[in-house]
């Protein structure tokens, strides 16, 4: 067939280049045999119930830029247009989605429909009350990412302002009496007012049908309240508390993502040309104020007619043969991403 073999050609040329160019060899091979390998990344309401410290929802100008709500409508359209070609579907990015928990198990069931193979909504489950929990595990929610930011109260509330600890608790024990749990990741940004505590973040788990751990350096994401963004804290306790933990995690079988000491005390460097090319092309922000990269709007457009007016298919095979992996910079489009 004729696409195989170009792409077994393809490929032999460019195994030897290494991980970037691999990675967008496997993109092209999906778009030419037209099968998923994009991530659609929804907000559907532009606002948040807490002012956590480390976020930009804390810088009042910013947060007042923040504004707009999806409608059904909308939601329908970006489904018809883009999830049929989706891998992933994330509801929840920047902002708070249990805002708008009509409008996430809504897309949650478009992404059924759709067949999306995988499902998540992040959050910081204050306002998921254990009705809306169970009509989003029965519309299909594969995974719930949850934020904490602290293992006791009083940091817990301090950090993740309007926040209330037994809330979270609460939304635990929904999860525990669940028949068919959704996979639960515990998001955990590091800063040098929770790092202490983490290591008391197993027993507060113990119980609970959680899957993931996130642990996270504090990074420096906007204007925020919160402002030391010093890794030293972190790296001074390094061995005596992270490391440990990771270990106690993943002795009960919890998956544990955390960076090494090494990668964590190394300043982060911009993408890669490639890498950064990878991300445009399977990376999909929407939300009230983005229907889609630059002037594209995906309530109007379908996926397939966009990729053939960027000349997808060409541009990355020109990108896996012929363009040098140079340090990116500038972002192709801009990408949100909830990081707190
Ligand atoms: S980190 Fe999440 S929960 Fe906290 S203010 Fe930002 S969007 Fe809201």
């Amino acid at each position: 067939m004729k696409w195989n073999s170009l792409l077994q050609k393809t490929a032999r040329k460019v195994s030897h280049k290494g991980g970037d160019r691999l990675k967008l060899l496997s993109v092209w091979g999906a778009h030419l045999m037209g099968q998923r390998y994009i991530g659609v990344f929804i907000d559907p309401i532009l606002a948040c119930n807490l002012r956590c410290q480390m976020c930009y929802f804390s810088d009042h100008a910013y947060r007042a830029t923040l504004q707009g709500r999806l409608t059904a409508e909308d939601c329908d359209q970006f489904a018809a247009n883009l999830f049929p070609h989706a891998l992933r579907l994330q509801i929840g990015c920047g902002a708070e989605p249990s805002l708008a928990p009509d409008m996430v198990i809504r897309l949650i069931q478009l992404g059924r429909q759709y067949k999306v193979p995988f499902i998540s909504v992040v959050t910081n489950g204050n306002l998921l009350t254990s009705d809306i929990l169970q009509e989003a595990v029965t519309a299909g929610l594969n995974e719930l990412i949850l934020s904490l930011h602290g293992v006791r109260k009083e940091t817990y509330e301090s950090l993740m302002v309007g926040a209330k600890w037994e809330r979270f608790i609460s939304l635990l024990e929904s999860l525990k009496k669940l028949n068919n749990p959704p996979a639960v990741r515990l998001n955990y940004t590091m800063n040098k007012d929770n790092i202490i505590e983490l290591s008391a973040l197993p027993d507060l788990i113990r119980d609970y049908p959680i899957t993931t751990v996130q642990l996270r350096p504090i990074q420096k994401i906007g204007e925020s309240a919160y402002q030391d963004f010093s890794m030293k804290p972190l790296l001074d306790v390094y061995d005596e508390i992270i490391e440990p933990t990771v270990r106690r995690l993943r002795t009960t079988g919890i998956e544990v993502f955390c960076p090494d000491k090494k990668k964590m005390s190394v300043t982060a460097t911009p993408p890669r040309h490639l890498a950064k090319l990878f991300e445009e092309v399977t990376y999909y922000y929407l939300s009230p104020q983005s229907n889609g990269p630059g002037i594209v709007d995906f309530r109007k457009v379908s996926f397939l007619d966009y990729t053939r007016k960027i000349h997808l298919a060409k541009k990355l095979f020109h990108a896996i043969l012929l363009e040098k992996n140079t340090l990116s910079v500038k972002a192709l489009h801009t990408t949100k991403k909830l990081n707190y």
